[in-house]
């Protein structure tokens, strides 16, 4: 383990906001604010180019900009208001990051590397409220919203890591600690940040959102229309199981959100996967697969099975390999797209799940 950076002494929660973050604010929101300073709009494009193609943290090398305006910038928005406090290297490279933010908080962030490109998972939430009985996530509750600045600073800080080596972030997986539609108008302003062709420019479809099934919000996304991909943290293949598994299945039941799921899927005209972790004896039974594809039958949709992975607070433990690929086939009979996750950073407890907000308790005595 690399420690990067030793972390600040303060406790959490305590600390006065810095200025808001710049990274907040989407391009047309920073026209806005340039044209309330008696500025130029087309300045706009500038300064993004200079934070997510130049990806600078000071304003004062903004240098095509007057030195005015420079200073207007500084004394109204802060750049990056996250730390690296640790940085660590798994065997099959993939980097998680622990990042501190202002008031003291942790976060986690993980870069994984595929043959067709450099993926980061990020984190929306201090915690989680969802209360998933598998996940390590939502173990100490919610602490707080991330601000929109803070997920897409994520993506900078990991990018710059792979400056060193002309490497490229080239997708985006919103997979990490939170749920991503409890904090609903951050997403939505992180992902046309970095979508825009002058912010990071990552494409729609190198773009996926993963929901645990917050209904309402299923419907206000799929009129966004926005092209990214979205996926669906099922699970189970019946209400009942389901409640067992995710307690959020109580105030948004299986046969609505699939209602909501048809909804999704006609309007965008765009395919879902539906995630579907393999708790040993609980959910990965051939019965189990065959009321899966009765469930998704007919639907646009991919499978992706998640051999479960283990938290120490939970008890669930893993499904055979050879049952795995069982229930793999059983879906494939249906022709169901099925595939299995792979696992990254397993030795570093990056993996789906495994990730958990560090409240840093030791700084705070
Ligand atoms: N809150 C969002 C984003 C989390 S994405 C959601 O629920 O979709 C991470 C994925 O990993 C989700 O599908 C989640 O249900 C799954 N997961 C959580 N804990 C896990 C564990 N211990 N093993 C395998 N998958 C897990």
């Amino acid at each position: 383990m690399e420690m990067v950076r030793p972390a600040a002494r303060r406790s959490v929660g305590e600390t006065q906001p810095p200025l808001p973050s710049i990274y907040s604010l989407t391009l047309d929101e920073l026209k806005e604010w340039l044209v309330a300073q008696g500025e130029k709009p087309f300045r706009a494009t500038q300064i993004y180019e200079w934070l997510y193609q130049n990806r600078v943290t000071d304003f004062a090398d903004m240098t095509n900009l007057p030195k005015r305006l420079r200073e207007q910038l500084a004394s109204s928005f802060s750049i990056t208001t996250l730390k690296t406090v640790v940085k660590q290297t798994s065997k099959d490279g993939t980097i998680k990051f622990l990042f501190e933010l202002h008031d003291g908080y942790s976060i986690e962030t993980v870069l994984m590397r595929h043959n067709y490109g450099n993926s980061v998972c990020v984190t929306t939430q201090v915690g989680c409220r969802i209360g998933c009985t598998f996940c390590a996530s939502t173990l100490g509750g919610l602490k707080r919203h991330l601000e929109a600045g803070e997920i897409v600073a994520q993506v900078v800080q990991v990018q710059k890591a792979l400056d060193d080596t002309n490497e490229r972030v080239s997708s985006i997986v919103v997979m990490g600690i939170g749920e991503p539609f409890d904090n609903y108008d951050a997403l939505i302003k992180f992902l046309r940040i970095v979508n825009h062709p002058k912010g990071l420019n990552i494409g729609a479809r190198h773009i996926t959102v993963s929901t645990s099934g917050i209904i309402p919000k299923i419907y206000q996304f799929a009129d966004e229309g926005m092209q990214v991909n979205f996926a669906i943290s099922l699970h189970a293949p019946t209400n009942e199981l389901r409640t067992k598994l995710m307690p959020i299945n109580k105030a948004y039941p299986l046969p609505k959100l699939m209602e909501a799921v048809r909804y999704y899927i006609e309007k965008t005209g765009r395919r879902v996967t539906f995630e579907y972790g393999l708790f040993g004896g609980v959910n990965d039974q051939l019965e189990h697969a065959e009321q899966l594809a009765e469930l998704i039958k007919g639907l646009k949709c991919h499978v992706n099975l998640i051999p479960v992975n283990y938290v120490p607070e939970r008890n669930y433990v893993r499904t055979p390999r050879s049952q795995i690929f069982a229930f793999e086939r059983a879906l494939k009979k249906h022709g169901i797209n099925v595939t299995i996750r792979r696992e990254h950073g397993h030795d570093i407890d990056a993996a789906c799940g495994q990730l958990r907000a560090k409240e840093r308790k030791e700084e705070t005595r």
